[in-house]
C-alpha cells in the first residue's frame, strides 16, 4: 500500500475521534441546558401553583367549612373545660359541641345568590308584544 494511504487513515480516524468527540460534548451541553431549563419550568409551575391555590375553607374556629351545616353552625367536637384551677388554668373538660356561628358578614356574590337560581327562573319565554293588528 502506497504511504499516503496510511496517513490518510490516520486522519479519517484522527478526525473521526474528534468529530465524535465534539459532537458528544456538544450533546452533552444541551442535555444540561436542557435540564435546567426543565427545572427552571418546574419551578415557575411551583410558584404559580402555589399563587392560585385557593387559602383552606377553614373557619375562625379553625375547624374545616365542611364541618359546619347551612345556618353555620359548627359540629365539630371540642373539649368544653369544666373546672380550673387558682391559675384559671382548666383542670378537666367535658365533651362539647363548637358554638360557631361561623363568619356572618358579607359573603362574595356567588355564594349569596347561587341558591336562588334553581327553579326560579322563568320557563316560559316572555309573550311577544302583540303590536296594533294590521288590516
Ligand atoms: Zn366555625
Ligand atoms: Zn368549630
Amino acid at each position: 500500500m502506497h504511504w499516503i494511504w496510511w496517513i490518510l487513515i490516520l486522519f479519517w480516524t484522527g478526525g473521526f475521534a474528534w468529530a465524535a468527540d465534539t459532537a458528544r460534548t456538544a450533546l452533552r451541553n444541551r442535555h444540561e441546558r436542557k435540564l435546567e431549563l426543565m427545572e427552571a419550568a418546574k419551578q415557575e409551575r411551583l410558584a404559580l401553583e402555589a399563587a392560585h391555590r385557593s387559602p383552606e375553607p377553614v373557619c375562625g374556629c379553625t375547624h374545616h367549612l365542611a364541618k359546619h351545616d347551612r345556618r353555620g353552625r359548627c359540629h365539630e367536637q371540642v373539649e368544653v373545660p369544666t373546672a380550673w384551677d387558682e391559675n384559671k388554668k382548666p383542670l378537666r373538660y367535658e365533651a362539647g359541641q363548637c358554638n360557631c356561628q361561623q363568619y356572618v358578614g358579607p359573603q362574595p356574590l356567588s355564594q349569596v345568590y347561587a341558591e336562588e337560581l334553581t327553579d326560579r327562573w322563568p320557563t316560559d319565554p316572555p309573550a311577544e308584544e302583540k303590536g296594533p293588528p294590521t288590516t
